[in-house]
């Protein structure tokens, strides 16, 4: 009795009915069974629980990786058109540095020596666009610097002009000019003879200082302007003076009135523009403006 096999335990099922019409039905399950039941179904309810739970973590990191994507191709988008946008405005900036560089040339400077020096390693667009960026930010800095220049240029030349002789010191014909003739005296004519009416104003053809004002020998009542870069004119047979020694005078200001004084045949100027004081050929300053006034200055 004692090493009789272990019982099987059961467990019995029974469906009874409510009334007396049916049969009552009963099921026999071993208790193994029962036992294996609860833990398949316990085990099921964990399974599918912590599925579900998995899935919803899952699916949310899933649409926001979705979200990202799209975010990133928005900004990809956004990047891209940006890059454009810089490129545009380095193309912009190319075109201006040429032009800055054509009129430095046309007024004879030197082109500009760009000193930017940029790695210009780029990985990626959004790399790019700061390169761009960057660079555009340099570029506009020397094109400051290069206009500055050119406008302290610009300044330099407008003071050389206005103090270099470029206008007619009396509207008249000319009677007598530059260099050796015969009448009315055999020699080296120094100047133009510009026929003018007794007491016509004389004007003076460029900014300066009078350092003369009197009587010379030939000249008669003369007056002598000093412009400054070694230039000088002079002003020969005038009837009277309208400017004192020392005044400083502006370009086209009446400074004598035109006489027959000295050696002379009658009323007119005689104009001499000098160089280091020697007397150069007054016609090449009669007509000049700002640009074409460079030509005496190479001279
Ligand atoms: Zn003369």
């Amino acid at each position: 009795m004692d090493n009789k096999p272990k019982k099987q335990r059961y467990y019995t099922f029974m469906i009874v009915p409510h009334d007396a019409r049916g049969n009552t039905i009963s099921i026999k399950v071993p208790a193994l069974w029962v036992y294996s039941a609860i833990g398949i179904t316990l085990f099921s309810i964990v399974i599918v629980g912590s599925s579900v739970v998995y899935t919803s973590l899952v699916s949310r990191r899933l649409v926001h990786y979705y979200e990202t994507i799209a975010k990133n191709r928005e900004q990809q988008k956004m990047i891209s058109s940006f890059s454009q946008e810089t490129d545009k405005v380095h193309q912009a900036i190319t075109e201006l540095v040429s032009k800055d560089n054509e009129l430095r040339k046309l007024l004879g400077l030197g082109g500009w020596k760009s000193k930017i020096r940029l790695s210009d390693k780029q990985e990626d667009k959004s790399e790019r666009v700061s390169y761009n960026l960057k660079l555009a930010d340099l570029k506009l800095a020397e094109r400051k610097a290069s206009l500055e220049e050119l406008k302290g240029w610009v300044n330099t030349v407008r003071q050389r002009f206005a103090t270099t002789p470029s206008r007619w010191p009396l509207f008249g014909q000319v009677m007598s000019s530059f260099g050796y003739r015969v009448y009315p005296w055999r020699g080296f004519h120094a100047g133009l003879d510009l026929s003018g009416s007794y007491g016509s104003p004389i004007r003076v053809t460029a900014d300066g200082v009078v350092s003369y004002v009197g009587w010379r020998s030939g000249y008669g009542k003369a007056v002598i302007v000093d412009h400054g870069n070694g230039l000088s004119t002079l002003y020969g047979h005038c009837s009277s003076f309208a400017v004192r020694s020392g005044q400083q005078v502006k370009k086209g200001q009446l400074i004598a009135y035109v006489g027959s004084t000295g050696y002379s045949t009658g009323p007119h100027l005689h104009y001499e523009v000098r160089k280091w004081d020697h007397p150069v050929n007054p016609v090449a300053y009669l007509n000049l403006n700002i640009l074409s006034a460079s030509r005496v200055w190479r001279e």
